[in-house]
């Protein structure tokens, strides 16, 4: 599963992050996850918790910030939330759109003591 590799990449990060800081306890785990990244969030989520579960990271609040989809019309300058990554302008109708976010898959915040 797609999703469960990315959730060992993210708690490899985590855990380097940890050791790093001379850290033993990991309080808070921030991801942000774009609509168009290509991650099945809630599938994401849950190998998250299974795996956090199973690890010293089981009392660690995980959040998940989801980041909607937004383009910016090449053509008239509209910026808009896009539905999918291949949504049109509202406004005009042209498909040259620029990508402004909803890509991201990243570790935003990790708080450890
Ligand atoms: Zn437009």
């Amino acid at each position: 599963m797609h999703e469960l590799s990315i959730a060992q990449n993210i708690l490899s990060i985590v855990d380097n992050t940890a050791s790093q800081n001379n850290a033993s306890i990991v309080n808070s785990i921030e991801l942000e996850i774009g609509t168009f990244s290509g991650v099945e969030i809630d599938a994401l989520e849950f190998a998250l918790e299974t795996l956090m579960q199973n690890s010293k990271l089981r009392d660690t609040q995980l959040t998940i910030d989801i980041i909607q989809g937004k383009g910016l019309c090449n053509e008239c300058g509209n910026d808009f939330e896009m539905a999918s990554m291949y949504a049109g302008c509202g406004n005009c109708s042209s498909n040259s759109v620029s990508i402004l976010q909803g890509q991201e898959l990243r570790v935003k915040a990790i708080n450890v003591d």
